[in-house]
């Protein structure tokens, strides 16, 4: 039997559940179950930023952010993407360091996850809300390996959702500076160069005699980094930390990139991206994407042709021995590259006709792109427009930290309640890499868990 409820009994109810909701506003905002805090420190930069400087390149055009706390004493700062020195911060005003809610509610029910960032008290240095990640949980081994965390043993690999807030720019090609004693880092280098630079990137066009059947076109990523504004060619990627700009320190190899451009084709050809030892076949007729790791098929995936035929972002990684495929912040593939027993009957036969064999064309055709082009964009028979290239990188642990004289060495045992923390601005972050058991989070000084306030 259906319940009537009168239009006063409606209106009661009404009323009172206004009331209630406006007790528990009151409860949370008396007792403090959400309370805004500011970020004071440099340690947890890029994700969270203290107080800043935001500078723009007058050279070329390049934004990024500056610790406003540790400042070099000229007042003046280089420029990570183009290397111009000597930029004054005279005209450039200090940003607040960002606002943040401590939700002092989540942690009564659950203990924190790996990755979150976690407010707490600290006892060195003594401060009653300090702001970190939790990468290790208890009773774990925790060890930092060539900047990756490992747990018992494994590399910790974070999913895209985690990793991709927290990656560093390395270079925006659209901010390339036309600089006499540098050429530009993207450049063709194959034989067949259709490629040509336009206004924010690159064109490639087919070549018009469609009988013509060529290899591969690439382009492919040279780094600099610069000393004192000179610029030197490097092999490898370092873990350079704009943000840190009084900071001297050897900078560390990175293998953990993600490359990043708008897409836009026409045409049934292939494009393809390598990064390190992967290299990813995106065929438009067929509209499959094929992995190779080390020159071998691993992986593949179906993907909607028609999407790089607008204006796309794709994004290709390699983070954590881990591969991934996006689109348009979907992930389309992600292949763990430790990965040993391949089932190779995963793999669809009808792709042994893909291009992976490109290199050894018995009609000598010698495209096979040289392995020491780390990153590379590579085209064949399509008209390819590529845009807003950047090239991004992942945290990277270091292992000492500026101004701590000894650090862990070896695997790092929890026990109960402790938890490792880290911060995501490594060099000089005071975390759970130094020695001493006070340098562990304990359960009982968590503070909340941390909400931006936007
Ligand atoms: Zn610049």
């Amino acid at each position: 039997m259906a319940i009537r409820i009168k239009t006063t009994q409606k209106i009661l109810l009404l009323i009172l559940t206004g009331v209630l909701l406006l007790c528990l506003a009151a409860s949370v905002l008396v007792d403090g179950l959400l309370l805004p805090v500011r970020v004071v420190g440099a340690s947890m930069a890029e994700a969270f930023l203290g107080p800043h400087y935001r500078v723009t390149c007058p050279q070329c055009r390049y934004r990024f952010a500056v610790d406003a706390t540790l400042l070099p004493p000229s007042q003046k700062v280089g420029c990570p993407n183009c290397g111009h020195q000597n930029i004054e911060l005279e005209n450039a005003s200090v940003q607040p360091g960002e606002r943040l809610l401590v939700d002092r509610w989540t942690y009564r029910f659950r203990d924190p996850g790996r990755w979150e960032p976690v407010l707490f008290r600290s006892v060195d240095p003594p401060l009653e809300y300090c702001l970190k990640r939790v990468v290790g949980l208890p009773h774990e081994r925790v060890q930092i390996v060539a900047g990756d965390v490992w747990i018992n043993g494994q590399c910790v690999k974070k999913d895209w959702s985690t990793l991709r807030p927290m990656a560093i720019l390395i270079h925006d090609a659209s901010s390339d500076a036309p600089r006499r004693d540098i050429p530009s880092r993207w450049r063709p280098v194959t034989q067949v160069n259709r490629w040509k630079k336009r206004e924010r990137g690159f064109r490639f066009s087919r070549n018009p005699a469609t009988d013509v059947s060529e290899g591969t076109g690439w382009i492919g990523y040279q780094h600099f980094d610069f000393v004192r504004g000179v610029p030197r060619e490097r092999e490898r990627i370092t873990d350079n930390y704009a943000y840190n700009q009084t900071l001297s320190r050897s900078l560390s190899s990175m293998s953990d990139l993600i490359l990043s451009a708008r897409v836009r084709s026409q045409g049934g050809g292939t494009l393809k991206f390598r990064l390190g030892t992967c290299e990813l076949q995106l065929d438009a007729s067929s509209q499959r994407g094929l992995l190779l790791h080390e020159n071998c098929p691993v992986a593949q995936c179906v993907w909607d042709g028609k999407r790089i035929s607008r204006d796309t972002r794709l994004e290709i990684a390699v983070v954590d021995r881990q591969f991934f495929f996006v689109i348009e912040g979907e992930v389309l593939l992600r292949y763990d590259l430790d990965k040993s027993n391949l089932d190779k009957s995963d793999l669809d036969e009808s792709l042994g006709s893909a291009d992976h064999q490109e290199g050894a064309n018995p009609a000598g055709n010698t495209m096979s792109l040289d392995p020491r082009w780390y990153l590379a964009i590579g085209a064949k028979n399509l008209d390819l427009d590529v845009t807003e290239v950047q090239i991004l990188r992942d945290v990277y642990y270091t292992d000492r930290i500026v101004g701590v004289a000894r650090t862990r060495r070896g695997e790092c045992q929890l026990g109960e309640g402790q938890f490792f923390v880290l911060g995501d601005n490594s060099p000089l972050s005071l975390d759970s890499r130094r020695e001493g058991a006070g340098s562990l989070m304990e359960r009982a000084d968590i503070r909340g868990r941390a909400v931006r306030w936007r």
